[in-house]
């Protein structure tokens, strides 16, 4: 009967760790509410987290990707392991080679589905929804606020008005007294005209636009007001269900095949052990970012000059090689002991929850950001490109938990590659300002930091019972469940 009915979600996550994460995270929160869920991806990215995934109540189903097929390395499965920005097309043009194995699947699958929560790449779910008449949600990994920007701006065209670089605007339609500016190099691509991806940006709006709802990884005393705006401006439901870093003390196992980092988990926590309570600047820029070569010494100077324990996740860029050696040779020597190289995958949720870091230079992706928040560490800005500058915004003028390094444009824009300082790389001055305004001992740092602890805490409640974040998920399960037994009653009459 209807009373013992179990509604099955289908996760399908976008492959890029920035996506798949949540969404494991997300996976492991639906099984909580006593629903069946199955997890569809291809079978690299399952390898990458097979320490966890043995021990999640919830199915997981591989079809195989076709990389070769679509002119991609052999085993290139996530974009964060595509060689260069050039293949990106190339990614997305696999993943739509997936498209009838997963109709296929989905149409025999059993039980059958009751509801698709699809990664943001897989505009074309929509019809396969329809033909099953399931729900079809979206994830797009974005926070409230940068996706009511992100509407605002397409209906507003505000951006438009602005001729110069350096002209700003003020971000339209926005809730509250905030008067919020940004300025066009800031904006993500989907905002350039000329980008050759547009014809991309208009399937994935297209897929946006015709969802049944929104999924998002982020919880409503954080973004009071955004995520009721979004639901108005878009006309669609919006569950906040965040952060879902929070959803087991148990930390998701991503392994970097291949690639393994240099340190160990274990040896990680030793390091954190030995240093004082809110000492440590933990520093990465994702999982895709990738600093220029003058860059990356450019900001290990400025670590160093801030005379500061810290944690670095180096990630090979160009002229890697070179860095490499710089910084294995006179620049860890210099600061041994002080200073926890990682080049690879680093265990970053542990890394923040320890007691041992005090602050978080951070690239502003979602993830990053929000997982900062939620073990109570403030953050220092420095967008990279993306929803990146939105998530800066938020952080530092609505939230006020932290300080902005001063990067005044996408890297993305086609300036110095890998530069975010409008043609200029951002100094060691500038590093070392931005963390003593945050870390140091001034009134506006003690402010951000009690700040960064006060949404620390109110996001441990949202996630427990009772709290936003657990109501939203009873809410989107009932949701789903309502219109299972819609369906059943159209079909038995
Ligand atoms: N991440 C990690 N270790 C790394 C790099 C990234 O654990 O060395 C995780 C990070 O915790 C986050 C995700 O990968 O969950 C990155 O997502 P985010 O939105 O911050 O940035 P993106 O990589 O999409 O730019």
């Amino acid at each position: 009967s209807d009373h013992h009915h179990q509604p099955h979600f289908i996760l399908i996550p976008w492959m890029a760790q920035g996506h798949f994460i949540p969404m494991i995270d997300i996976a492991r929160l639906l099984s909580l509410h006593h629903v069946m869920v199955t997890v569809i991806t291809t079978p690299g990215n399952t390898d990458r987290i097979s320490a966890t995934i043995s021990r999640l109540p919830v199915r997981f189903t591989t079809l195989s990707f076709p990389s070769a097929a679509a002119g991609l390395p052999d085993g290139c499965e996530n974009l964060d392991s595509v060689p260069s920005r050039d293949l990106a097309r190339n990614f997305y043009n696999a993943a739509k080679l997936l498209r009838h194995p997963l109709e296929h699947h989905l149409r025999t699958t059993s039980p059958p589905p009751s509801c698709i929560i699809g990664g943001v790449g897989f505009p074309w779910l929509h019809s396969i929804a329809k033909e099953l008449d399931v729900p079809r949600l979206v994830f797009q990994g974005f926070s409230c606020f940068s996706l009511l920007c992100n509407h605002n701006l397409n209906s507003y065209k505000t951006h438009e008005t602005v001729s110069s670089p350096s002209e700003t605007f003020v971000l339209p339609g926005l809730p509250g007294d905030h008067c919020i500016q940004m300025t066009k190099p800031q904006l993500p691509r989907f905002f350039d005209k000329s980008s050759k991806f547009q014809d991309i940006y208009r399937e994935l709006q297209d897929g946006e636009n015709s969802a049944d709802g929104i999924v998002v990884n982020s919880f409503e005393e954080l973004e009071p007001g955004y995520a009721e705006s979004l639901a108005m401006a878009t006309c669609k439901k919006v569950w906040t269900v965040g952060p879902v870093s929070l959803s087991s003390e148990e930390k998701l196992d991503v392994a970097e095949r291949g690639n393994k980092a240099y340190v160990s988990e274990e040896d990680c926590v030793q390091w954190l052990d030995s240093k004082p309570t809110a000492s440590v600047i933990y520093v990465s820029f994702g999982s895709m970012g990738r600093l220029a070569a003058e860059q990356v010494v450019e900001l290990g100077l400025g670590l160093e000059a801030t005379k500061r324990d810290f944690v670095w996740v180096v990630r090979g860029g160009e002229k890697s090689a070179e860095v490499e050696e710089w910084l294995a040779g006179e620049f860890e020597e210099r600061n041994e002991g002080r200073c926890l190289l990682i080049r690879g995958w680093a265990p970053q949720v542990m890394i923040l929850g320890h007691r041992a870091v005090g602050g978080f230079v951070t690239h502003c992706g979602w993830n990053s950001t929000l997982e900062g928040v939620a073990a109570g560490v403030p953050l220092v800005t420095w967008p990279l490109g993306a929803d990146q500058f939105f998530n800066e915004k938020l952080v530092v003028d609505v939230l006020g938990v932290g300080v902005s390094v001063g990067a005044k444009a996408s890297m993305e824009g086609g300036e110095m590659k890998g530069s975010t300082n409008g043609g200029e790389i951002v100094r060691r001055e500038m590093v070392v300002e931005a963390v003593e305004r945050l870390m140091g001992v001034g009134e506006e740092g003690r402010r951000r930091r009690e700040r960064a602890m006060e949404f620390g805490e109110k996001a441990r409640r949202a996630l427990k019972k009772g709290g936003s974040s657990h109501l939203n998920l009873v809410l989107l399960v009932d949701f789903v469940l309502d219109h299972d037994v819609k369906r059943n009653k159209k079909m038995h009459g």
